[in-house]
């Protein structure tokens, strides 16, 4: 089975990360709009939508899908959104669904949530507890769960299309809903682009999303100006060699021994080609090769998880990693090794827009407070949504508190075990984390939108 840990492009939060610094609230009269006026608007409607939400989020936890099998949710995303009155469009890259709703002249903003689950059996205990398994694309049989969160923020996504729906009369501009398929595997957006997004429907003027933090209380958002999430790039090695007895190594071509050299070579690309100063990772996360003591095996089988933020760091990573490879197998005489990049599903780098970062985190704190809103560190994770961002959309995306904050400081403590999106003990609180996130999302597209 492959070591998903390697291929998973979807955020991985690092605990030790704490808060920076706290900005100012803007004055309500700076931000262009009465702002007391909507935030109040905002959560009386809040308000009247929650029981509902959280029925929702409890439907979705309990029954989520895999990567490229998200029919079902797509389904009932849609019908939310038709109900609505947007003009719905399905099978957008796969299951990807687009909603568009146009309200008068005005700019059109862009909201995604992803909608994949992971391949992860739930340990979490909870009544709505995900009991779905399913086969993976390699025949094994799995536990299925949203250990990452998707439902909070489909969730959220639905929660927020429904306050701006309500506050119809108080904006004009168009909104266009996206439901993606297959983040976890980093291909939904590319798929969606593929497929039309930008083409088929109204060119987005900004694009906003979200997504669940472990390191964050609810009630709290995160977000970063310019770097945010970065290039990630999984790799394969298939490391060849001559089997045979292992009491002969003579006659054989051992791969068990170029693939140790190619392991302690590869950590020369961050540690003594790399510029210090631009982070980069490269970790073997899994290696297989042989069957039994006295065999030396044919070949190995590496792979790799690859990142950087910068473009012209990752070529030179990727072609160092060839380079390598290439060399320990030559060293050897053994045949030349293979080095599959899988290019489908590359992550690219994610760079807020810094204006709309900071605009947007205005409004955050004005309606949250400055102490809820945290302007975080760069991680080392990655997330597609950078594609709708590189495709030339100013775009902004944040962080949502999701753990009770008993746990969060426990957690800072060491007296309770960490706590990581995709654990099989990962859950948002649902009812403080969604009514703040559909909060910070229907406050920052209302501010991007004309008011009336
Ligand atoms: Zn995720």
């Amino acid at each position: 089975m492959r070591k998903l840990t390697t291929l998973l492009s979807c955020v991985v939060v690092m605990l030790a990360l704490a808060p920076r610094f706290s900005l100012q609230a803007q004055p309500a009269k700076e931000l262009g709009y009465d702002l007391p006026k909507r935030k109040a608007l905002v959560a009386e409607r809040i308000d009247a939508e929650l029981k509902g939400l959280d029925s929702l989020y409890k439907y979705l936890h309990s029954n989520p899908e895999l990567s490229y099998e998200e029919e079902q949710t797509a389904a009932r995303l849609a019908r939310e959104l038709k109900m609505l009155g947007f003009e719905v469009s399905e099978k957008i890259g796969g299951h990807g669904i687009v909603g568009v709703l146009k309200n008068g002249d005005g700019p059109t903003v862009m909201i995604r949530t992803d909608m994949d689950a992971l391949p992860v059996t739930e340990k979490t205990g909870l009544p709505y507890a995900s009991k779905i398994r399913t086969r993976d694309k390699d025949g094994n049989d799995v536990g299925v769960m949203h250990a990452c969160g998707h439902d909070m923020h489909m969730t959220c996504w639905v929660g927020t299309a429904r306050v701006l729906v309500a506050l119809k009369k108080h904006w004009q501009g168009t909104l266009v809903f996206i439901g993606q398929p297959a983040e976890e595997v980093g291909a939904g957006a590319r798929r969606m682009l593929e497929d039309g997004l930008f083409k088929r429907f109204p060119r987005p003027d900004y694009c906003l999303g979200l997504h669940c933090d472990s390191r964050l209380p609810h009630g709290q958002v995160g977000y970063t100006e310019g770097l945010s999430l970065v290039n990630v790039d999984s790799v394969d090695i298939l490391v060849k060699g001559k089997g045979g007895h292992g009491s002969a190594p003579h006659t054989t071509i051992d791969p068990i021994v170029i693939a140790a050299r190619i392991v302690l070579d590869l950590q020369t690309l961050v540690s003594r080609e790399n510029n210090p100063l631009d982070p980069a990772v490269v970790t073997v996360g899994s290696i297989h090769g042989g069957t039994k003591h006295n065999i030396i095996p044919s070949e190995v089988k590496m792979q790799l998880t690859v990142r950087s933020t910068r473009d012209d760091v990752r070529a030179r990573l990727l072609e160092g990693i060839q380079r390598i490879t290439k060399a320990a197998a030559l060293g050897a005489k053994a045949p030349d090794p293979v080095v599959y990049f899988h290019t489908d599903n590359f992550t690219p780098a994610l760079y807020n827009n810094v204006d709309l970062a900071k605009k947007t985190s205005n409004v955050f704190r004005a309606t949250l407070g400055d102490d809820k809103v945290i302007q975080q560190e760069p991680l080392m994770g990655g997330e597609d949504f950078s594609r709708y961002i590189r495709a030339g959309v100013p775009g902004f995306f944040f962080f949502l508190g999701t753990l009770s904050s008993d746990h969060v400081a426990a957690m800072k403590t060491g007296k309770a075990p960490p706590i990581s999106l995709h654990s099989d003990f990962y859950h948002p609180i649902p009812e403080p984390s969604m009514r703040t996130g559909v909060t910070a999302m229907s406050m920052a597209a209302l501010n991007l939108l004309k008011g009336r």
